[in-house]
């Protein structure tokens, strides 16, 4: 596929904020435990407000993947990220791998999270990424009959594409992301994580690395990001250089996920090799 103005690649800032809900889907008794949840409201208290900023600074639109549950906790951040120009998508109810084992579960996290975001902020998710990776023949039809135009949870192509669900229905536009490029993989240690965190240059050097390799393949560049990790200083400075070195190429396009899903569709019937 072509990009538009003849761009070499789409680079798709996206951010899951995970909030409190990260921790509590990992362990039901993180709900009383401050010491651990801290994490997650760091991302709120400080993490989306300093990458909102920076954000701003670049001129930059971003995605963010929220909760149905984290949203209703921090409706006053979803209206922001809003205000700015970004786009806020589904990311479950609460932050719970929807197991499509357990009858209802998959559904109801999907129908609670879109009632939320309704709730709180008006809008209807055009994109889906699954809580902890998590995803399912279940929700991708699920995603399919609710209408959703994308997903961005998996990470088997470097182009987004279109999924054909287990039944043989088109479903949504996939948006893959690229794991290489995920903050959690080198960012992250906790009181009950513990972790030697990697260096920005150590940080960098793979992600200037992957994204200069990828550019040159023509694909779809999907950075995931957390505001409990990114929010870091040393993260927010990662993530301020990596943006330069990107700027370095006059020929990336930056968007969010549904303006990368609406520009596949429209170019999906057109000639070209069909990406599987
Ligand atoms: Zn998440």
């Amino acid at each position: 596929m072509t990009w538009p103005d003849g761009k070499a690649c789409a680079l798709a800032l996206t951010f899951d904020f995970d909030a409190e809900e990260l921790w509590i889907g990992n362990d039901p008794a993180n709900v009383s435990n401050p010491g651990v949840l801290a994490m997650g409201h760091y991302g709120a208290r400080v993490g989306v407000p300093k990458i909102l900023e920076l954000l701003a600074d670049e001129a930059l639109p971003a995605t963010f993947f929220v909760p149905g549950a984290v949203a209703e906790r921090y409706p006053g951040h979803v209206h922001a990220i809003l205000e700015a120009g970004h786009e806020v998508a589904h990311h479950g109810y609460t932050h719970v791998p929807a197991d499509p084992e357990v009858p209802g579960l998959v559904e109801e996290q999907i129908d609670r999270g879109l009632e939320a975001l309704d709730r709180v902020a008006g809008i209807t998710p055009a994109g889906y990424r699954a809580p902890d990776g998590v995803s399912s023949h279940l929700g991708l039809r699920t995603l399919t009959d609710r209408g959703f135009l994308y997903d961005s949870s998996l990470r088997d192509h470097f182009a987004p594409y279109r999924i054909t669900l287990d039944d043989g229905r088109p479903g949504p536009v996939e948006i893959p992301e690229q794991p290489t490029l995920d903050d959690w993989a080198y960012g992250s240690s906790s009181p009950t994580q513990y972790r030697v965190l990697q260096s920005k240059s150590h940080v960098l050097s793979i992600w200037q690395d992957e994204f200069a390799e990828l550019r040159s393949w023509g694909g779809s560049i999907t950075i995931v990001m957390h505001p409990q990790i990114t929010g870091r200083p040393i993260r927010m400075a990662t993530l301020r250089e990596f943006v330069a070195y990107t700027r370095s190429f006059d020929d990336v396009w930056y968007a969010t996920c549904s303006e990368i899903a609406r520009h596949f569709v429209s170019q999906e019937f057109s000639a070209g090799p069909e990406i599987r």
